[in-house]
């Protein structure tokens, strides 16, 4: 295994940022290890603290966001159950303890291999001797990013928050339709993909139309809206047991969805989605299909597998790339048995804890790691009110079960006291009122609401 140079004796190297005063972006301190981390999702975040006060390590975790987001709940974002930050924390304030740990907010666009830094989007440049990289993935739109417009997916908070307004505002776009067949594909709802987040996303729609907002439109009935989830595949949630899968298909029918499997999407429109030739209009239109891994393996010339995974070894190091690591959705790891590990929160963040401890251990004590085991925490999703899945090894539990296990096990996931508590509580209310807390449309977003609507945006207001 590559053995890491003690580099205890490296000159302090200034962070070049070209025109800038250097001095002022000095590493503070003499003759430590340079780590950059770039992310600051659950594996780049578990790996910086677990250097964290490392002493002779110096830490630079850059993310483009200035904030860690905890992506299992922000289907919840979407349906308005949890507001935005209720998800979120400053990964700032998450590393504050953490005294040789510095956080950048910058986008890496590239990185110099034979130079060994990463090169920011204004060209900033930060060196390193060693290099993690856990950029996470991103929808894929198998060949049709034109769908993306129409289909967007799942994965920040600005998803969420469009998300939200989208299917907010075809309620309201609805409500003042007088043409019925306009008002029907408003009031049509497409979720593609039936894996967990699409199974999640199209319960908490049905969730909102049937019950939240049953009572406060005058003109039409939310609970006639229609919600179909698409499935190119013959089951959804296909990582789970077929009885669960059966189960979850027939809990999602009693919300009222309408669940198509053997279905593939042959195209997404403005008019809605086609499907074995038909043209099914709908509205509002959610992507939950694909993912690709973000594009790190491209700045590090490996080669990548055809979802953009790069490939790593059993210490998660990148095969062919001394001093470079990579983990979570971005990385291929396989499992003792060969099979590639899912890329689900639980990989990246005990990949994470791995990585920061297999770093100290090399750095400082030049030892070379055990290699990395996957311990599954089993597999969880949640279909609507008091019905969930869960499968761990040979235990399974369906039903109000697994919806409870699903609740305490992402309360507890959740990053922040305060974010435990306001969420438990927004539950808490739901549960007993039906009501959902975050229905707010924040600003009158005329483009979306023309987009889903089919109408040119309104002339704008005299000033
Ligand atoms: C809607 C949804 C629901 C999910 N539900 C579950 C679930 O129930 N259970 C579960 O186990 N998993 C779930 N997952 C998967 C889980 O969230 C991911 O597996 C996990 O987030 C992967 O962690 P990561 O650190 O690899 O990447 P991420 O958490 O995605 O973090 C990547 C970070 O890198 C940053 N970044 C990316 N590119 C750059 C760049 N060029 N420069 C600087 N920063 C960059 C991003 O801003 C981000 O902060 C879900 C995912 C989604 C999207």
């Amino acid at each position: 295994m590559t053995e890491i140079p003690n580099p205890s004796a490296r000159d302090p190297v200034p962070v070049e940022v070209p025109g800038a005063d250097p001095a002022g972006l000095r590493v503070p301190s003499s003759g430590a290890h340079r780590v950059v981390i770039v992310g600051g999702g659950f594996g780049g975040l578990t790996t910086a603290r677990g250097l964290g006060n490392a002493e002779g390590i110096e830490v630079t975790l850059i993310d483009r966001r200035n904030h860690h987001l905890f992506q299992p709940l922000l289907y919840q974002v979407a349906t308005a159950v949890i507001a935005p930050g209720e998800i979120a924390e400053p990964i700032r304030a998450i590393l504050r303890r953490d005294r040789n740990v510095r956080v950048l907010m910058g986008e890496v666009e590239g990185i110099d291999v034979g130079g060994r830094a990463a090169i920011l989007r204004d060209g900033t440049r930060i060196p390193y001797d060693t290099l993690v990289l856990a950029t996470g993935a991103t929808h894929s739109y198998f060949g049709h990013p034109e769908w993306e417009r129409y289909a967007p997916g799942l994965k920040t908070l600005d998803d969420a928050r469009r998300i939200r307004a989208r299917v907010l505002l075809a309620f309201e776009a609805a409500e003042r339709e007088d043409d019925p067949a306009a008002r029907e594909r408003l009031l049509t709802f497409a979720v593609i993909g039936g894996g967990p987040t699409g199974v999640e996303m199209a319960g908490a729609i049905a969730g909102l139309a049937h019950h939240a907002l049953s009572q406060d439109f005058r003109r039409i009935d939310p609970k006639r809206a229609r919600i179909l989830l698409i499935e190119a595949a013959p089951r959804i949630l296909g990582t789970f047991s077929e009885d669960l899968s059966a189960y979850s298909r027939q809990a999602l029918e009693r919300l009222g969805v309408t669940v198509l499997t053997d279905h593939a999407v042959e195209d997404v429109s403005e008019a809605g989605i086609t499907v074995q030739g038909r043209l099914i209009p709908a509205a509002t239109v959610v992507w939950g299909a694909g993912v690709r891994a973000s594009p790190a393996g491209a700045w590090l010339g490996v080669e990548t597998t055809r979802q953009g995974h790069v490939p790593v070894g059993p210490d998660l190091a990148v095969i062919g790339r001394p001093g470079v690591y990579a983990l979570g959705d971005l990385a291929q790891a396989k499992a003792e048995d060969g099979t590639p590990l899912p890329g689900l929160a639980q990989v990246a963040d005990q990949q994470g804890r791995y990585l920061g401890r297999a770093l100290r251990d090399r750095i400082l004590h030049g030892r070379a790691p055990q290699p990395f085991r996957f311990r599954s925490r089993g597999n969880l999703a949640i279909i609507g009110r008091n019905a969930g899945v869960v499968q761990w090894d040979h235990v399974k539990l369906k039903g109000f079960p697994a919806w409870l296990v699903w609740g305490v096990a992402h309360v507890y996931l959740l990053v922040g006291f305060h974010n435990r508590l306001v969420v438990t509580l927004r539950w808490l209310w739901a549960y007993v009122s039906f009501q959902r807390g975050a229905r707010l449309i924040s600003e009158r977003d005329e483009a979306t609401m023309a987009l889903i609507s089919g109408k040119p945006p309104a002339k704008a207001p005299l000033p």
